[in-house]
């Protein structure tokens, strides 16, 4: 049997009543299987011996006799004192509350201590103390429950749930289970590495003999977790090639199509060497056998929906149809600009689709993407409702896919599927300005294939980023004043929409004071999440037009926008932003030729909680003012944060891991990837008889969420 097969519930454990399985239950455990997988989180190390002598190098953990004992204190507050000594030394425990230990501890007896001792009152003290009796080496029963003179797993509570009970179930649980737990690796690979067997492995995580078989055990588990995510992943990837193939283009696949090549003799520019890159492999995936799954990745401003554009003439140019999704409807309305304005001139049929497209409207629009009258839909996820129907789907864009959970990225990626005159599955491009550093994109979209936009247009200048306190901030009015003055735009930003105190600065009450104290001369204008739909547009339109000169936010404007003419971004309460906002926030200006600026503001006042510049915060901001690209800021947040707090994947339940990490764990990730890997080129199937078991393994496991698709 597998680990993750065993759903026997708690009740089986011998000894464990009805009350501990509710305390399990409370904190999530109903099986003996997840019972064993709850790891400790530490290991306090008692096996090591410590004489009294040496106290100072941390728990004394000896034998010692009792050698007398005596009372200080009178009435209630009369507390037992048992003078002890070991070969080192003599000391006393202090009994406060456990009168009980006179009984316990007889004179002339040996016993085991553990204990913090110090120095007081000239002699060697500890209250912090355990004993137990020392026992014959014959005396099983009570070796099990030995809690001095070995590693004892210290696990994560919750509820009613104690240490004592948690560790007593789980050795049990292991007595009784472990004998028939199967290996899940493959044993070449126990064998080549020098593992456990997934029973020692279990056993000594939870009750290592030493701290080097503890690190073994570790090393085991870790693996095999990876492994089988690598091994899911590589599955996934293959699957996907698994299909009918689709007649493969050769001739064409090298270079720009047609059309393509027309939207490029349109463009003021030429690509970037970058775009070209991601276009050409594109191009490849377009013109091969399987559908694309591909992950665009580029800093803000990189030119990603330029490239998207490119792939949408090739589906159509192919007599498909392509959909554009966005996270909003901002973002949306300006890609459904952009194609109007790049793309109709040389015959494609856009439309845009949203939630707020009215009645008549909306069924004439799906008429004709179900007619096969419309090319390209952009949209936000109105693009895959119930009611929406395709002729032919070939492409699929999800920009700012972070943005999107994976039930999303599925309905829209079913629409070529079930509908249309060749149902299959589309070409699938996905665009992403929160970098993924290398180490989790392998973890995370281990199934897609990743192509990398790391140059910018050229003439872009970087951000210059200053930082400021507060009570300069009359400083940086000062400063974008003159640029304002120069004809340029500014963003101002704020953490919220209205402050309930009086302390923080709000979106609402400094748009009123931008206009009417300090930037009365220019046109302003507020944006936030309760602005209704209609109206952000209007104001957006009339900021890139230049109508508006301020625009006062929340990080609403975080997300794609572009306007080149803006270049002053003005971050107030700065150290309330994470990484990755900090960093869209900046992309947003700098994207024309001017000299763009970004100030930081931080609360210097020392009275207001959380308006101290804190650890943390500190660290984004100097991490913001060294830092430009986007992968290291990424990488840093990574380190700050952990990945589970990783713009994206948190909120996607991508990373479930019980042991590894994929950060901390990068070196044995990478080999898993490789091993999982060579056993799928070798052998797709899973049908040889030494990779039986890695097919059995992946049949039980639970289903991981399909990232790619
Ligand atoms: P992002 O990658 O952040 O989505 P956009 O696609 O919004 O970036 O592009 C940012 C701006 O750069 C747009 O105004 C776009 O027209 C412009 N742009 C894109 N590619 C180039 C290029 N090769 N040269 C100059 N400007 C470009
Ligand atoms: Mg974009």
């Amino acid at each position: 049997m597998f680990l993750r097969e065993l759903d026997a519930p708690i009740s089986r454990i011998r000894g464990a009543g009805p009350a501990a399985s509710r305390a399990l239950a409370e904190t999530g455990i109903s099986s003996v299987g997840e019972l064993l997988c709850r790891y400790p989180r530490d290991w306090e190390d008692r096996s090591r011996r410590i004489p009294l002598k040496n106290f100072n190098q941390g728990p004394v953990c000896t034998v010692v006799k009792v050698l007398a004992h005596d009372w200080f204190g009178a009435g209630r507050m009369k507390t037992l004192k048992i003078h002890v000594e070991d070969e080192s030394a003599r000391a006393v425990l202090v009994c406060f509350n456990r009168p009980f230990l006179e009984k316990q501890l007889i004179p002339g007896e040996r016993y085991r201590l553990w204990g913090r001792f110090s120095y007081k009152y000239g002699e060697l003290q500890a209250a912090l103390f355990e004993v137990e009796p020392v026992q014959g080496p014959t005396e099983g029963r009570g070796e099990e429950n030995k809690k001095i003179g070995r590693i004892l797993p210290v696990y994560p509570l919750g509820g009613d749930l104690k240490q004592g009970t948690l560790r007593r179930l789980i050795r049990r649980a292991l007595d009784q289970y472990v004998p028939s737990l199967e290996d899940e690796l493959p044993a070449e690979i126990i064998l080549r590495d020098g593992l456990l067997s997934k029973g020692e492995a279990l056993r000594a995580i939870h009750f290592p003999a030493s701290m080097a078989e503890l690190e073994l055990a570790r090393k085991t588990l870790i693996y095999e977790e990876l492994f089988y995510l690598e091994m899911m992943a590589g599955k996934r990837a293959l699957e996907r090639r698994m299909g009918p193939e689709r007649a493969v283009d050769h001739s064409r696949a090298g270079e720009f199509s047609p059309l393509q090549r027309r939207l490029l003799e349109r463009l003021p520019f030429s690509l970037t060497p970058g775009q070209t890159g991601a276009a050409a492999e594109i191009n490849q995936d377009m013109a091969g056998p399987y559908p694309m799954a591909r992950l665009l990745q580029g800093d803000v401003g990189s030119g990603k929906t330029l490239v998207s554009f490119l792939a949408v003439l090739r589906a159509v140019e192919s007599g498909g149809q392509a959909a554009i999704m966005a996270p909003t409807e901002l973002l949306a309305r300006q890609h459904a600009e952009n194609a109007a304005r790049l793309l109709e001139p040389i015959g494609v049929r856009p439309a845009f689709l949203t939630g707020n497209v009215k009645a008549a409207g909306r069924s004439r629009l799906l008429a004709a993407l179900t007619g096969g009258e419309i090319d390209l839909a952009v949209g936000t996820h109105a693009l895959f409702s119930k009611d929406v129907v395709y002729r032919n789907l070939r492409l699929v864009v999800v920009d700012e896919q972070h943005r999107f959970g994976v039930t999303q990225r599925q309905a829209i990626m079913a629409k070529g599927h079930t509908s249309g005159i060749s149902p299959g599955t589309p070409d699938l491009l996905m665009m992403s300005a929160t970098p993924i550093p290398r180490t989790l994109a392998l973890t995370v979209f281990g199934d897609l294939d990743v192509s990398v936009i790391r140059d910018l247009p050229p003439g872009r200048k970087p951000v210059k980023t200053h930082l400021a306190k507060e009570s300069n901030e009359a400083k940086v009015y000062d400063f974008v004043g003159r640029e304002l003055a120069a004809g340029r735009q500014a963003y101002f930003v704020y953490p919220l929409i209205e402050a309930n105190e009086g302390d923080l600065k709000d979106a609402v009450s400094m748009a009123d004071r931008l206009t009417r104290e300090i930037f009365p001369q220019y046109p302003a204008a507020l944006i936030h999440s309760r602005v209704d739909d209609e109206e952000k547009r209007y104001i957006m339109e009339s900021f890139r037009r230049g109508d508006i000169k301020i625009l006062a936010a929340t990080s609403v404007v975080e997300v794609g926008v572009d306007v080149p003419n803006a270049n002053c971004m003005v971050i107030e309460h700065a150290e309330r932003f994470g990484l990755s906002a900090l960093h869209q926030l900046r992309g947003r200006v700098g994207r024309g030729t001017d000299q763009a600026y970004c100030f930081l503001i931080y609360s210097d006042r020392q009275d207001s909680a959380g308006g101290v510049l804190t650890g943390e915060g500190k660290t984004r901001l100097k991490v913001m003012l060294e830092n430009n690209d986007g992968f290291v800021i990424a990488e840093e947040d990574l380190k700050l944060r952990g990945p589970g707090q990783i713009a994206g994947i948190e909120q996607s339940g991508y990373l479930s891991l019980g042991i590894a990490d994929p950060v901390r764990d990068a070196a044995e990730l990478a080999r898993a990837r490789t091993d999982a890997f060579a056993v799928l080129e070798k052998d797709p199937g899973l049908l040889e008889p030494e990779h039986r078991r890695i097919a059995a393994v992946l049949e039980k496991a639970p289903p991981f969420p399909a990232v790619g698709l």
